[in-house]
């Protein structure tokens, strides 16, 4: 193994110098932060973010986006969830909106006499 190879797999922590794996988040020896960590996937956090898109359908996608760019499996299908409770959502309401225009237009045909 050469010293580029051996470079790519590692890297260096910003505030102690130490050696790292790529993968790591957090630096083991001073605990700096090496990367951006990946968003909860705990059934709470998951539970959060499905009410979220079901309730407030635009903050929905926004999940959608931030699992989404993450590569691990839970991630993905976090995002994907997220996405279609928040089309689910978008076409409740859509469909909610239509039902109460269609039964007022019955109304007020009835009342005028139509
Ligand atoms: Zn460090």
């Amino acid at each position: 193994m050469n010293v580029d190879t051996i470079a790519e797999q590692n890297i260096a922590c910003p505030r102690c110098g130490a050696e790292e794996r790529a993968e790591a988040y957090f630096c083991s020896y001073c605990g700096a932060a090496l990367r951006e960590k990946p968003p909860s996937t705990t059934l709470g956090a998951q539970l959060k973010v499905y009410l979220i898109a079901l309730l407030v359908p635009p903050f929905g996608l926004w999940y959608g986006w931030k699992y989404g760019k993450w590569d691990d499996q839970k991630s993905r299908w976090i995002a994907l969830t997220a996405s279609l409770l928040t089309l689910l959502s978008l076409w409740a309401t859509w469909w909610v909106i239509q039902s109460l225009m269609s039964s007022l237009t019955t109304t007020l045909n009835a009342m005028v006499g139509i």
